[in-house]
C-alpha cells in the first residue's frame, strides 16, 4: 500500500508555519505569544523575554564565493536581533550552533566567529551557548536571540488600528539590487577569472546585503521620543510581503503611495541599470532588515522630523483591500511575492 504524500510547495512557507501552529496549544501561562511573530514573548517576572531563531544555509541563504565568512558571521547575528528590535525589544544573549564539513579550516572558523563578535559588541549582545555538528557538505548557521521588553512596549503584528500611520526605517530595494550585482560579477568572473570585479560603484548596495544592520537604534529613539508602535514587523521578506503580515495579523487593510516608499539614488539608477523596476525592488526584494510600523495619528508630531523614518501611508478597516496609490494617482492592487523557498 502506498502512502499519501504531498508536496510541501503546495503550501508555501507560510502556509506550511500555519499548519504547523494549528496542531499547538500553549500548556504554559508564560507563553503570551507563539508562532506568529518576529519573536516568542514569554512572561518572566515583570519584563518579558523575546526568543527568536533564524537559520541560514549554504546554497540558499549565502553563496561563500561572494559571501565572505565574517560579513556571515555579522549578518547571522543581525538578522536575529532585528526580530528582537522587531518586537520593539532590546536584545540581550545569542546561542550560535553550526553544522560544518570538512571542507572548513580552523582560521575560516575564526573568520566566521570574528564577524558574530564584532556584532555582539555592537549590538551589546553576549554569546551564551549553542551547538557543533557536522554536515555532509556545506554550512548551516543557525542563531537564536533572547531579548526582554516591558510588557506594554511589546510591539505585535496584530496591533495595526484603523486610521494610523504607516512608517518605514532607512531605505529599500539596496539588498535586492546588491544580490543582482554580486551575481553579475560572479557569472562574469566564471566566465573569465582574469577579470577584476567592477563592484566600488556598487559599494553601498552590495554592503546592504552582505552586511545588513538591525535598526536597535529606531527602538531607542522611538523611546526616547515617547511613541509607542502600535504594530511593528522587520523587513526581511520584502515590504510587500510584511505588509500583508501586518494587514492579516491585525485584521486591517493599508493603504500606501508609491512616491513615498524609500529608495537610495544609487539604488534607484542600479535597479534601472539592469532593466528593473526600483519600486517593485522595494515591494518585493528582501533582506533588507529595515523596520516597518505602524504609530497612532497622535504620534506623528513626536517623529515626524526624524531623519530616517518615512511616512509611506496609512491603516484602515476594509481588512485585506491592501493598494498602492502609483506615481500618477492610480490606485493599484497590492501584490506579495517576497521569497518562496519552496517553489
Ligand atoms: P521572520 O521572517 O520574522 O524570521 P518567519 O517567517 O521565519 O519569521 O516565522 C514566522 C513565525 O513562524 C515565527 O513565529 C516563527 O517562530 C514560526 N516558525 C517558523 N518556522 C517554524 C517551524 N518549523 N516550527 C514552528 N514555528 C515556526
Ligand atoms: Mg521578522
Amino acid at each position: 500500500m502506498s502512502e499519501k504524500r504531498s508536496e510541501i510547495n503546495q503550501l508555501g512557507e507560510f502556509g506550511l508555519i500555519d499548519r504547523i501552529s494549528k496542531r499547538f496549544n500553549p500548556k504554559n501561562q508564560s507563553s503570551v505569544k507563539g508562532i506568529g511573530d518576529d519573536a516568542a514573548v514569554i512572561e518572566a517576572g515583570d519584563d518579558c523575554v523575546l526568543l527568536s531563531t533564524d537559520m541560514l544555509v549554504e546554497g540558499i541563504h549565502f553563496d561563500l564565493s561572494y559571501m565572505p565568512l565574517q560579513h556571515l558571521g555579522y549578518k547571522a547575528v543581525a538578522v536575529n536581533v532585528s526580530d528582537i528590535a522587531a518586537m520593539n525589544g532590546k536584545p540581550e544573549q545569542i546561542t550560535v550552533s553550526l553544522a560544518l564539513s570538512n571542507r572548513f579550516s580552523i582560521e575560516a572558523i575564526d573568520t566566521l566567529y570574528e564577524g558574530i563578535r564584532a556584532a555582539c559588541d555592537n549590538y551589546k549582545v553576549d554569546l551564551v551557548g549553542g551547538d557543533t555538528t557536522s554536515s555532509v557538505s556545506g554550512l548551516i548557521i543557525s542563531i537564536t536571540a533572547v531579548g526582554r521588553a516591558k510588557k506594554e512596549k511589546i510591539a505585535y503584528r496584530t496591533g495595526a488600528m484603523t486610521g494610523d500611520i504607516i512608517c518605514v526605517t532607512g531605505d529599500l530595494g539596496g539588498a535586492f539590487i546588491g544580490l543582482q550585482v554580486l551575481e553579475r560579477e560572479k557569472q562574469v568572473f566564471l566566465a573569465n577569472p582574469q577579470m577584476q570585479p567592477d563592484i566600488e560603484r556598487y559599494d553601498y548596495m552590495v554592503k546592504r546585503l552582505l552586511k545588513p544592520e538591525a535598526r536597535t537604534d529606531v527602538v531607542f529613539e522611538l523611546e526616547e521620543l515617547g511613541v509607542q508602535p502600535t504594530s511593528m514587523i522587520d523587513i526581511s521578506d520584502g515590504l510587500a510581503s510584511e505588509l500583508f503580515h501586518i494587514s492579516r495579523n491585525a485584521g486591517v487593510g493599508i493603504r500606501i503611495y508609491e512616491d513615498k516608499i524609500p529608495v537610495d539614488g544609487g539604488v534607484y539608477e542600479t535597479a534601472v541599470e539592469f532593466g528593473l523596476d526600483p519600486i517593485t525592488c522595494a515591494l518585493n526584494g528582501g533582506e533588507d532588515y529595515e523596520l516597518l510600523f505602524t504609530i497612532s495619528k497622535d504620534d506623528f508630531e513626536k517623529v515626524k522630523n526624524h531623519p530616517d523614518i518615512h511616512f509611506i501611508g496609512y491603516v484602515h478597516e476594509r481588512k485585506n483591500e491592501n493598494s498602492l496609490i502609483t506615481k500618477n494617482g492610480n490606485e493599484v492592487p497590492l501584490k506579495a511575492q517576497g521569497w518562496d523557498h519552496f517553489q
